[in-house]
């Protein structure tokens, strides 16, 4: 058995502020919140994370982010909102059971965006191939 807090969670072992739940997918409100209304969407079946789950989860899974970012938009009155799902530590994930982050955003709200970087053409071309060959090793 996984000691997982968000399948516990899930079974209610531990207490969430949960906003929707249905026989697949649990909707509850993050305990530190990036923003006013950011709400975590994790499926019922355990998956460590979005590029490991199973096509089937993920096809659960992705109608009730989007009914969610609708509903939480207008509750909060976001003008924005970040979706977003961290793959691994070097991408920040720390609960490693597979979740949606629903991140309501407000004009000039001070968050910072990507840093984006500059790049050779070259080298941008090259990863683009790199890209197109590992799709068929998939
Ligand atoms: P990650 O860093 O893995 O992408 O996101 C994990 C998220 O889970 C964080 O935003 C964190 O605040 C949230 N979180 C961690 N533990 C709990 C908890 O016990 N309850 C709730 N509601 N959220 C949690
Ligand atoms: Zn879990």
């Amino acid at each position: 058995m996984i000691d997982c807090i968000f399948c516990k969670i899930i079974t209610k072992e531990i207490p969430s502020d949960i906003v929707f739940e249905d026989d697949n997918v649990v909707a509850f409100m993050d305990i530190q919140p990036v923003s006013k209304g950011h709400v975590l969407v994790v499926p019922k079946n355990h998956s460590a994370d979005f590029l490991s789950a199973e096509d089937s989860v993920i096809g659960l899974l992705m109608p009730v982010v989007k009914q969610l970012g609708l509903a939480i938009m207008q509750a909060v009155n976001a003008q924005g909102m970040n979706i977003t799902s961290n793959i691994g530590a070097a991408a920040s994930q720390s609960v490693f059971h597979l979740h949606f982050h629903l991140i309501p955003r407000f004009d000039k709200d001070g968050l910072q965006s990507w840093p984006h970087q500059k790049i050779e053409p070259k080298t941008r071309a090259e990863i683009a191939e790199s890209i197109k060959k590992n799709l068929w090793n998939i």
